[in-house]
């Protein structure tokens, strides 16, 4: 089958030269017409990948409770905004909706709005969401927030965004780009990654980059950072707490994390863009760091398993499982085991929690966000 977005790239190339991979992955992702998230069936059993939202209600009901924890921490702001960022088929937002609904006032205070630029994924969104009452707006963009206190929340979304990579050469880092390798037939020419001219500033590189060999990969991700800044920017100014869950590391260093993943399989990032999910590993210190240089307080990094547990988990999935069927306590269990285990999701993500610089981090304490509430 002819892949028009690869066709459409491989022509750009070869009329204006190699692309930085960030260019490429916004291509592949934010086509307007082509790209995987206008076009493509990304999260879920029967899509690409499967998010935690979408292993177990648990992951979104807790996470339902630490937006409660952080708004009685913000002094319990009336009205106040839960802002999900890239809510994929809106299973994580949907079960939140149902969780806050242990506390009437919160419920009672709270406006949900979802960030989300892809419109086939806000189908998707709205079709889930009809049926609450509860007030739900979409926006394209952070600076689109009404000036209200805001909860951040963002599970797989930053791993989206478009990251740049630089390869360090004899000549210093220089950057990786898309570019062709054929012998100037437009027919023969495929993608392949070529180094390019531009160069990147020693500051921006972690510790130890002169102890790196030949051939070493740094990746640098300004639009991921950009979205810390306006976070920053929005808790700054109206007031507000953030949660964010990904794969990465807590750590800036060295490594080449570009994935491509379509039908649950990893393939090659070059091989069928617009049709699979492109994403790399996120630097947990470098979003950390540029939240802190904006005013805001961060908690020290924890790994899913860390969070989860603390947040009550192997209490929710009792009560979950309590009185149900053996093949649906066996369910439960393995849910459990996907979303904590050591070499499943537990360690690889990561958890960064944001706060307003004047207050308490939330506790992510299960004794105190209220889980026997949940039905
Ligand atoms: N959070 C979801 C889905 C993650 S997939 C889950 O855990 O299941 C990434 C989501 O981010 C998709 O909904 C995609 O359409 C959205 N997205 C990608 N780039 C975006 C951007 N720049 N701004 C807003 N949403 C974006």
């Amino acid at each position: 089958m002819t892949n028009n977005l690869k066709q459409e790239i491989l022509r750009s190339i070869a009329i204006t030269g190699p692309m930085p991979i960030s260019q490429y992955m916004h291509l592949c992702n934010a086509h307007p017409q082509l790209g995987y998230y206008s076009t493509g069936n990304p999260v879920g059993k029967d899509g690409d990948f499967i998010t935690a939202p979408e292993v177990s209600q648990m992951f979104g009901e807790l996470i339902g409770l630490w937006g409660l924890q952080a708004w009685h921490t913000l002094n319990c702001p009336d009205p106040v905004q839960i802002v999900e960022l890239g809510p994929g088929r809106g299973t994580m937002i949907n079960d939140i909706i149902r969780s806050i609904k242990t506390s009437q006032k919160f419920s009672d205070a709270t406006e949900i709005r979802l960030v989300e630029t892809s419109p086939s994924m806000k189908s998707e969104q709205q079709l889930k969401l009809a049926e609450h009452s509860i007030s739900i707006q979409w926006v394209e963009n952070i600076e689109e927030l009404p000036p209200i206190p805001a909860i951040f929340i963002a599970n797989e979304f930053l791993d989206a965004i478009p990251f740049r990579q630089f390869v360090k050469t004899i000549d210093g880092w220089r950057e990786l780009c898309v570019g062709l390798n054929g012998d100037n037939q437009p027919e023969n020419n495929q993608l392949a990654f070529v180094v390019g001219s531009s160069g990147l500033e020693e500051n921006l590189l972690p510790p130890g980059h002169e102890n790196e060999p030949i051939g070493a990969i740094f990746e640098h991700a300004p639009a991921r950072e950009a979205i810390s800044i306006l976070i920053a920017q929005h808790i700054n100014t109206q007031g507000g707490a953030a949660l964010i869950i990904d794969y990465g590391h807590e750590i800036s260093g060295f490594g080449d994390t570009f994935q491509a993943v379509q039908s649950h399989q990893p393939i090659s990032t070059l091989t069928n863009p617009g049709h699979c999910d492109l994403t790399c590993h996120v630097d947990f210190q470098a979003i950390s760091d540029v939240a802190i240089q904006n005013g805001l307080k961060a908690g020290s990094i924890l790994t899913q398993q860390d969070f989860l547990l603390a947040m009550g988990l192997l209490e929710r999935a009792g009560r979950l499982g309590h009185d149900k069927s053996a093949s649906v306590q066996q369910k439960i269990q393995q849910d459990v085991h996907r979303l904590v285990a050591d070499d499943q999701m537990g360690k690889l993500f990561k958890v960064l929690c944001l706060t307003q610089s004047e207050y308490p981090m939330p506790l992510f304490d299960h004794h105190t966000v209220g889980i026997r509430n949940l039905s």
